[in-house]
């Protein structure tokens, strides 16, 4: 009996040990991830306090921009991107929560940055695209937070936008816009609320001819996220 019963146990063992241990490989990798493609269908003028305890509003959500060529709306680039960077992200294994799947939303920069601590992300990434009124301005930033409301988070996310902003050229052979690339920033809704490191990536400008038509075409996404997931990887090891 003593004998029978240890068999069973060993069977036990073995059989939890090798389902978890298949598990463990396919998700190695188990941090979460909050995505927030920028903008939604319609904007929303109405105001809310840039950061906690400030008396300073700002529009909850703005228009965005749009393809001066593709005529393609700001947001919905933003979330064709968000979209495919999410699957490349769960395919390696991480959590992946975002603040919009549609278009048709009204959720502030706020409320975005709010839904992505309640997540508790290791890291959120705002997907964003850039405009300017000269066409020839090209080139990506990556933006992140830099004020006193944001301390707890600063270093850690210029540290995760440096590495983003890196990987991004790497992958794309873009320019880096704004002379560095990387864009400290005070007076972003959607960074004074956040808890969590947090990143805005300017993918492109909407605004020159050439690079509205790259950033619409699945190639260069392609490209754009790689370098994102790389970036990730990178800087959550
Ligand atoms: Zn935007």
């Amino acid at each position: 009996m003593k004998r029978i019963g240890l068999l069973i146990m060993l069977g036990l063992l073995i059989g939890s040990a090798m389902p978890l241990d298949g598990q463990a490989k396919s998700t190695s990798k188990k941090e979460t991830i909050c995505i927030d493609p920028g903008h939604q269908k319609k904007q929303n003028l109405a105001k809310e306090p840039v950061a906690p305890r400030s008396k300073v509003m700002k529009v909850k959500v703005s228009a965005g921009t749009s393809g001066v060529k593709t005529k393609i709306p700001e947001y919905k680039l933003n979330l064709q991107v968000g979209l495919k960077l999410k699957a490349a992200l769960v395919k390696k294994g991480y959590r992946v929560h975002m603040t919009r799947t549609t278009h048709d939303v009204n959720i502030s920069n706020a409320e975005r940055a709010k839904y992505c601590n309640a997540k508790k992300a290791a890291l959120t990434v705002r997907i964003h695209a850039d405009g300017s009124t000269d066409r020839k301005v090209e080139g990506i930033s990556v933006l992140y937070p830099d004020d006193q409301v944001t301390k707890a988070i600063n270093k850690t996310s210029k540290k995760q936008a440096t590495i983003m902003l890196k990987h991004l050229i790497e992958s794309t052979k873009a320019k880096k816009s704004y002379g560095t690339g990387l864009v400290p920033r005070k007076d972003l809704t959607g960074f004074n609320w956040s808890k969590t490191p947090v990143v805005l990536i300017e993918m492109g400008f909407m605004s020159n001819p050439t690079e509205d038509q790259k950033l619409a075409s699945d190639s260069y996404q392609k490209k754009l996220v790689n370098g994102m997931v790389k970036g990730i990887d990178a800087s959550l090891k």
